[in-house]
């Protein structure tokens, strides 16, 4: 079983702390102090808890704890500074497993973390059960099977699966694939996108998760079943 452990935190200090323990416990804890980050890193790393702080910069803890439910049921413990406000997460039902209160004990986080994980345990990973990121390796796996892209077609593929129901302009697109900003058309990204839609058919006919939005781009959906 995997150990990696997200620390979403901003205060430094509280962060290493937590990273301290963690790693001390035989956990493989990866810290991000910015909200804007965090959904990307989990799709793509699938980690096997998340500590959630709340207030954030860039996006709060209870946005990103909506985000990451639409799309994954990894354990999330968050933590707030306020006692008096978990009754009203509470009530939020955003799904999260544990709620713990700041200023906590390191050692008490790393009780609450392993106790949701042993309750949790067997439980399914954080990120989609289809697609299978090998970041090193420039790899997608869909069904465990390479999709065998290339680095253009993976660039795309990341894009987009990083951010899933997020409609991407072609413009948009083409930027974030094209780090030299290279002279490409329109027509470009479309016949990429055909390429990686067709090595997507050949794992699963009719795998449709790499969708076109009339008239403004593209975007990553698994729809269910
Ligand atoms: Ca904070």
């Amino acid at each position: 079983m995997s150990r990696l452990i997200l620390i979403v935190e901003d205060e430094k200090n509280v962060a290493e702390l937590l990273r301290d323990y963690l790693a001390n416990e035989g956990f493989e804890p990866h810290i991000i102090d910015h909200g804007g980050q965090v959904v990307p890193w989990v799709r793509c790393n699938n980690p096997t808890l998340i500590l959630l702080d709340i207030m954030l910069p860039e996006k709060d803890g209870i946005t990103l704890c909506r985000e990451i439910r639409g799309f994954s049921s990894v354990p999330i413990i968050m933590a707030t500074a306020r006692i008096d406000e978990i009754d009203r997460l509470l009530g939020l039902e955003l799904g999260a497993d544990d709620y713990i209160c700041k200023p906590f004990s390191p050692r008490e986080v790393v009780a609450r973390v392993k106790a949701v994980l042993r309750r949790t345990t067997g439980g399914s990973s954080s990120g989609s059960d289809l697609i299978t990121i090998d970041q090193e390796g420039y790899r997608v796996l869909a069904r465990g099977q390479d999709l065998g892209l290339t680095q253009v077609e993976f660039q795309l593929f990341i894009a987009l699966y990083t951010q899933p129901g997020r409609i991407f302009s072609r413009d948009q697109l083409i930027t974030r694939i094209y780090q030299d900003h290279r002279i490409v058309n329109d027509r470009t990204v479309d016949s990429h996108i055909k390429k990686l839609r067709l090595k997507l058919s050949k794992i699963k006919p009719r795998l449709d998760i790499i969708h076109s939005v009339y008239g403004i781009g593209y975007k990553y959906e698994e729809s269910d079943g």
